[in-house]
């Protein structure tokens, strides 16, 4: 997809605040620091439209970004901070139920991890939880350019294992770095849309 518009519309908190307009959404979520805001910023050619390294003690939001009118990318705040304090990890998971159960418009879920590694208990967690849910899941594994070629696939049925990854799921190799992985991402995208 060429995106010839992106802009954030709202960070929301609560769900009055999300978008009336009905388009269809796309949920984005990772563990801290694994390269989720690289991941959108890459994907719609922007250079700094997520902010990159969301520090922990920032207010956690649902930031809903507007992509050429047609859709929204919904970045949900990351998890997996050993710092966060038992209030915060119960307020973004109020946040994360009061969205990911009642969104009709939500349609497909995507999961970005680190390639490089086996999936944290977070991560497999996570992917739990919005199964939980009976959403699709794209499983994007970043930071490609991190490991040696020859070493893909044994990292990507780690993965595939460690998630226990269900067949209607697939995963998606990516780099920020080099654009890989880009266009399989569009592609898979585009049919939820
Ligand atoms: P976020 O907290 O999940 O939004 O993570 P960021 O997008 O801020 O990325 C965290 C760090 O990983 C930054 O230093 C990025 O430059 C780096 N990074 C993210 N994606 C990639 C990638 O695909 N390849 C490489 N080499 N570094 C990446």
């Amino acid at each position: 997809m060429k995106v010839n518009k992106a802009e954030i519309v709202i960070s929301a908190v609560s769900p009055k605040q999300y978008p009336q307009d009905r388009l269809s959404e796309i949920a984005l979520a990772g563990r801290s620091n694994v390269g989720k805001s690289s991941f959108i910023n890459r994907l719609i050619h922007r250079k700094n439209l997520a902010r990159t390294s969301s520090k922990p003690g920032k207010t956690q939001t649902l930031n809903f970004y507007r992509i050429n009118e047609k859709f929204y990318f919904v970045d949900v705040p990351g998890y997996g901070y050993a710092k966060v304090s038992k209030k915060e990890r119960e307020k973004w998971g109020k946040m994360m139920e009061e969205y990911f159960a009642l969104r009709d418009t939500l349609k497909l879920a995507t999961l970005i991890i680190d390639i490089r590694h086996k999936p944290t208990d977070d991560d497999v967690m996570m992917y739990e939880f919005l199964k939980h849910y009976q959403l699709p899941v794209l499983v994007v594994a970043t930071k490609l350019d991190k490991i040696p070629k020859n070493k893909k696939s044994a990292h990507l049925e780690q993965v595939i294992q460690t998630l226990d990854l269900d067949p209607e799921d697939t995963v998606i190799p990516f780099s920020s770095e080099t654009g890989e992985g880009k266009e399989d991402v569009w592609h898979y995208l585009e049919q939820y849309l």
